[in-house]
């Protein structure tokens, strides 16, 4: 029986305590001792678990909250992204350029230089040109998708090792980008980039575990310390299970298995054994993720109405369901019943109401259960579908990055909805208010990772490189900060089915905390996206630490 009057190991004290603990609030200070919290009080109420070999750190008046949880997120690959030629941060063709001269003079010994992340903006007409990468890779095949996939960028020496010549006729789903002399001049787009990509060496399973590594020590030095990977395959299986067993997996990680649209029914049992299989260390893979419909933007989302044509009237295009509404309730019925949990990608109401229906499907057949179904990214949802989350205890999960004015959004999206359907985007306010639970994540690489960042548009809707300039995007669905950060923590936790153990600041409670650098409760404390993370604690240990809280 440990003493409970035994010195604490850590004790963090000083601060402002935002707990998540509707039986406490707020406090002070938090004891830690092995991986537990064993005290949450005041300064005084802490201080006699201080011994000789106690570790203080005093907080400064910083504020100190549960460890983030993201409930969807794709690390190995943004990971892997990170390791291989990643130009996001090149601003304008010549900086592109440069940055992918330096790599490639970094990396000699790789065969191939592959990376992404290229913006179309900094193109002429979206579309870069071979020449301009045989400057920066004259001497291999290089490969670069740009930042949302869609198109590709290849040099001279990939077009031709691909056998891709004027000859060669544009592939179903896909368009080869052509001089006036039909010559390929380098961009290659949707399916045409794979007559490309197959030729690219396999990812191998150091690649996938440096990927992981990179992207959790990222995940921990922006304050999650949990996660749910939103697209569990084989490989990805396999590379937690080394990262676990190896000792290293030190983020609380849910997987989501990947149901194969191209597949029907059959796959069923190979999920339910693949989950069987159990946890290993923080590993477990107790998720299914359906992906129901597309993306808003290439008219893919599957949509109640139609789409709104470029001359503003209704068209014809509903989008489509990725998954068949009978498959996908059958699916869910069996997943449930199995004690799995349904995560269902759905962007357009129609995709949204067959998600529910399928859940609706489960609860009539298998009655209540505790797999928690959740349904991401719900950019649009039909007015009469809002409370129905709440009546089948389904989650919402919300990427709040995404609900704001920004070039996407305005050029892309809401001419495509019309008046009417751009009020139902990202309704979180009335989620939260129709008595729905709210998950969040990042869906890292398509956003951010980091949570402050999305928790400042969850509180104001307005991207944050347009704060002050650009109106909210629905004002009436902010969230406040509790609310947000609720999201965050307890809310995403419980999708995790961590929340046990997880998501408030409690005695008895693992020690998963996160230590951020200013109070943003705090009148005047600025942009909560501005706010930095300088401690990361899971299970007790520290995992992140910036210099500066010394
Ligand atoms: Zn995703």
């Amino acid at each position: 029986m440990p003493n409970p009057d035994a010195p604490a190991d850590v004790v963090l004290t000083g601060g402002h305590v935002h707990t998540v603990d509707s039986a406490r609030p707020r406090a002070e200070a938090v004891a830690i001792r092995g991986d537990r919290i064993v005290a949450v009080g005041s300064v005084a109420d802490v201080r006699p678990l201080i011994g000789s070999r106690t570790r203080v750190i005093d907080l400064r008046g910083r504020l100190l909250v549960p460890g983030f949880q993201d409930a969807h997120v794709h690390p190995i690959s943004a990971g892997i992204d990170l390791i291989e030629c990643d130009v996001r941060d090149a601003r304008g063709r010549e900086a592109v350029i440069e940055a992918i001269r330096a790599y490639a003079g970094a990396h000699p010994d790789l065969a191939w230089v592959i990376g992404s992340g290229w913006s179309m903006a900094d193109f002429e007409r979206g579309v870069p040109r071979r020449e301009d990468l045989d400057a920066a890779v004259p001497d291999r095949p290089a490969f670069l998708p740009n930042r949302d996939g869609h198109s590709t960028w290849v040099n001279t020496r990939a077009l031709a090792l691909a056998g891709i010549d004027r000859a060669t006729p544009d592939p179903a789903g896909g368009r080869i980008e052509r001089d006036r002399d039909g010559n390929p001049s380098g961009t290659l787009h949707e399916a045409a980039a794979e007559i490309v990509e197959r030729l690219l060496p396999p990812t191998t399973d150091a690649t996938r575990d440096e990927g992981l590594r990179t992207a959790q020590r990222i995940l921990h030095s922006l304050g999650v310390t949990a996660w749910q990977d939103a697209i569990v395959e084989a490989a990805g299986d396999a590379t937690y299970r080394r990262a676990a067993a190896a000792g290293w997996l030190t983020g609380r990680v849910e997987g989501a298995l990947w149901w194969d649209r191209e597949r029907g029914l059959e796959q069923v049992d190979e999920l339910i054994e693949r989950s069987r299989r159990g946890p290993e260390g923080r590993y477990r893979p107790n998720s299914v993720k359906l992906m129901t419909d597309g993306v808003l933007e290439t008219f893919t989302g599957a949509m109640l109405d139609p789409y709104l044509e470029a001359d503003g009237r209704p068209g014809t295009r509903r989008g489509i369901s990725f998954i068949d509404p009978e498959v996908l309730k059958e699916a869910v019925v069996r997943i449930d019943a199995a004690g799995l949990q349904p995560h269902f990608h759905a962007s357009g109401d129609r995709a949204v109401v067959e998600s529910l229906d399928a859940v609706e499907a489960a609860r009539a057949a298998n009655g209540p259960s505790d797999t928690r179904p959740h349904i991401a990214h719900i950019q649009v949802i039909h007015p009469d579908d809002v409370p129905r989350f709440a009546a089948l205890d389904v989650a919402g999960n919300a990427q709040p990055l995404w609900a704001c004015h920004e070039a996407q959004m305005d050029e892309l999206t809401i001419p495509l909805l019309g008046p009417e359907r751009t009020k139902w985007q990202y309704p979180f306010a009335s989620l939260l208010r129709s008595g729905a639970r709210l998950a969040m994540g990042s869906d890292w690489s398509v956003s951010t990772a980091n949570p402050l960042l999305e928790m400042e548009v969850a509180v104001e809707r307005v991207w944050p490189d347009s704060r002050g300039e650009k109106e909210a995007l629905l004002p009436s669905e902010r969230l406040t900060l509790a609310e947000a950060i609720h999201g965050f923590t307890l809310g995403s936790a419980y999708v995790n089915h961590l929340d046990d153990v997880t998501g408030s600041i409690e005695t008895g409670k693992l020690a998963d905390l996160a230590v951020i650098d200013r109070d943003l409760f705090a009148p005047d404390t600025g942009p909560i996206g501005e706010a930095r993370v300088v401690l990361t604690a899971i299970g007790g240990d520290i995992v992140f630490e910036d210099p500066a809280i010394r």
